[in-house]
């Protein structure tokens, strides 16, 4: 069998012209981030009396199928360098997640023992752990060191990248899959053909691709411009998916909404043409096309809208720098780079950024500003006047959780509109 892709489908390191998923040259620029350098590398004491390497980062949307994009694609070899910060999925909230997506594919595709399941950036194994519990075969598969965790946890795991060849040798192993699940990866590779054909390859007649990321509608919607990084190469919309599965043997035959980063969907590819397609299908491109995911303006009022809470965020800062009220950071996800980044602030006006103690990212300097982070007990000791919630968009949990600590600081929540949030009101 040919298993072939069209050449659009692998982006090449550097500066891209055309639509990642379907070529066209309609594509507009929605936001300039500036030069940034990789949210992910964070500086060491010792980093820091280096140069540091910045790459273009412009939110870029394409007019014909509505991806959302950069253009310009940093080597994933720089992006995932072996310090590379380790993302687990421990958390008891993450594992109930996960628990359900698994119940729910085990029942709509009545998987048993004799079904094998495939998890693409399978990380520690914890999604895998419950289709395994239920007896449903399982492997993953794990370019990163994780792999070996994942293996000593009891789930068979390769340690390799996923793309035709590797597909090939697991069907040649293991035999076909009946499902075959990425979450949080779909939006960073550069070899889209190769991931998608893998995936055909090893799937059998009907088989079923499940790919989970974070949802165009809800970075617009929510105004989460800061889910804009180098690893994010693009943000679906469900548009978007479907432009680009019509180039393959597939049908999207299914969609979910979940509320995973900031607002993700669930899309499912049935292998092979003119599928059954479930109203969920129809229904959601209509709320897509009603939100105004197809016109330009909806992208102009998107920019607009993040540029006024650009203003009023340096303007409180350099205020309360003025009038001698201190305000500092909490909390440093990815994300946090492409905000404090684009809005220009340094430890100057935000002096460190506070982390649970049990962060890897303790004691290093975040990319291109080199504000350091801190164990966030010195949040409690110093009561500053305000700390900023730069992880947003869980400022509920995270206030609440200071708040029970001790601290009596207000907060200020910098997205989608700039918002000062008392610390009786918590
Ligand atoms: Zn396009």
């Amino acid at each position: 069998m040919q298993l072939s892709y069209p050449k659009h489908h692998f982006i090449n390191a550097g500066h891209i012209d055309r639509c990642q998923i379907c070529n066209s040259d309609k594509l507009h620029l929605v936001l300039d981030l500036g030069h940034q350098a990789l949210c992910d590398t964070l500086l060491s004491k010792e980093t820091l009396n280096e140069p540091e390497k910045t790459y273009p980062l412009r939110m870029i949307w394409c007019q014909k199928c509505t991806c959302v994009q950069l253009d310009y694609c940093v080597s994933g070899s720089e992006v995932y360098h072996p310090d590379y910060p380790y993302r687990s999925g421990i958390t008891k909230e993450l594992a109930d997640y996960q628990r359900n997506i698994s119940h729910s594919l085990i029942q709509n595709y009545n998987l048993t023992s004799k079904d094998l399941v495939v998890d693409v950036g399978s990380n520690d194994g914890t999604l895998l752990s419950s289709f395994k519990q239920m007896g449903v075969k399982t492997l993953g598969v794990e370019p990163t060191n994780i792999a070996k965790i994942a293996q000593a946890s009891g789930i068979e795991t390769i340690q390799a990248f996923f793309d035709i060849k590797t597909a090939k040798k697991i069907k040649k192993e293991q035999g076909e899959a009946s499902l075959v699940i990425t979450t949080n990866t779909f939006a960073h590779m550069q070899t889209i053909g190769e991931f998608v054909m893998g995936a055909y390859n090893l799937l059998k007649k009907d088989g079923v691709f499940v790919n989970e990321t974070h949802y165009l509608l809800d970075v617009i919607a929510g105004g989460q411009f800061d889910t804009i990084y180098h690893e994010h190469l693009r943000t679906y919309s469900l548009k978007a998916y479907i432009k680009l599965f019509d180039q393959y043997d597939f049908t999207i035959t299914n969609v979910e909404r979940g509320s995973r980063y900031g607002g993700n969907i669930r899309v499912i590819a049935t292998k092979g043409k003119g599928r059954k397609v479930n109203p969920a299908v129809r229904k959601l491109l209509k709320v897509e096309e009603e939100f105004g995911l197809g016109k330009l303006e909806t992208y102009e009022k998107f920019a607009s809208r993040v540029k006024v809470a650009r203003l009023k965020f340096i303007d409180f800062l350099i205020n309360a720098k003025k009038t001698g009220k201190t305000v500092t950071g909490n909390s440093c996800p990815a994300r946090c780079s492409t905000l404090l980044n684009y809005y220009g602030i340094d430890k100057e006006l935000l002096p460190y950024i506070a982390e649970q103690p049990t962060s890897l990212k303790l004691n290093m300097f975040l990319p291109g500003k080199h504000i350091p982070i801190v164990n966030n007990q010195r949040l409690i000791d110093e009561q500053p006047k305000f700390v900023v919630i730069l992880a947003w968009h869980y400022a509920k949990f995270i206030m609440e959780q200071l708040k029970a600590r001790g601290l009596k600081s207000d907060f200020i929540i910098p997205l989608p509109d700039f918002k000062i949030v008392k610390n009786s009101q918590v």
